[in-house]
């Protein structure tokens, strides 16, 4: 997958933010993940940047800042308003100690968990982030970017990977939150997302979008095809290769999108 990210940047030249969740980092290792993505950015000149997603204490955010990732989401959404502002600001200290440059996120509101297939709609994340409460908490905590619900969800649908269905975003609400913070915005669960909504997202203020389902869904595809095409081949590198180039295609797709000149720009 960071081969396949990193190839996209490399060949749109369009800035990338490659992100690992906490199974991911325990997986390949922190600091491994860290050390391997950095030779790959220094080796193919590229603007990228290496993000320790969903980071739920302030243990592991300290792991990763000390490993070097360029940025941390650190999320306490589950907690009641107060006590995630108190550990988000906490944690936004932390890290910034180990690294002033760091780019800490927050979040608030309820976007769901796992870039996974749901079979249904998860149910009780209706309820949108307010402009409200997004100014207060991007001012008690310092964080310099902020993920709030506006209409996004972490996963896709089985609709969704059919493309018979996609998401749609609250444009107005993401106008309101940027208003009232002036922070980056990042669009969490992007993925199935409508392409127009992107583009009027984009333009109402977000800055960052993790599309992480998408790629899941084109790596287990093309994963299946490679094994399927050569039953007899048993070398990794030659299995994974034409899957490393399927994400690819994905990314550099969605680069392209969400890079595109605002004068394409409906609605
Ligand atoms: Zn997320």
């Amino acid at each position: 997958m960071v081969k396949a990210v990193l190839g996209a940047a490399a060949e749109t030249h369009f800035p990338v933010l490659v992100g690992a969740s906490e199974g991911e980092r325990d997986f390949l290792g922190t600091r491994q993940l860290a050390v391997l993505f950095k030779s790959l950015r220094e080796e193919l000149d590229l603007v990228a940047f290496l993000n320790a997603d969903h980071t739920h204490s302030l243990a592991k955010a300290v792991e990763a800042a000390n490993a070097g990732f360029d940025a941390v989401v650190i999320d306490f959404s589950a907690l009641p308003f107060e006590e995630n502002v108190a550990r988000t600001k906490e944690t936004v200290e932390a890290i910034k100690g180990i690294n002033p440059a760091i780019l800490a996120e927050g979040e608030v509101g309820d976007i769901g968990t796992g870039s996974e297939i749901h079979e249904e709609a998860q149910k009780g994340f209706k309820s949108l982030t307010t402009p409200e409460e997004a100014r207060q908490f991007v001012h008690a905590t310092g964080i310099d970017a902020l993920a709030p619900a506006v209409g996004n969800m972490h996963g896709m649908l089985q609709s969704m990977v059919q493309g018979t269905t996609k998401k749609h975003l609250n444009i107005e609400r993401i106008s309101q939150i940027k208003g009232a913070t002036g922070v980056f915005l990042t669009l969490h669960g992007g993925s199935g997302t409508d392409d127009d909504d992107f583009r009027r997202a984009i333009a109402a203020g977000i800055n960052i979008i993790h599309i992480n389902t998408e790629l899941r869904v084109a790596w287990r595809q093309s994963l299946e095809e490679s094994l399927a095409r050569d039953p007899n081949e048993v070398a990794p590198y030659k299995i994974l290769a034409p899957v490393v180039e399927s994400v690819k295609e994905v990314v550099s797709s969605r680069l392209r999108l969400f890079n595109a000149p605002r004068t394409n720009l409906a609605g």
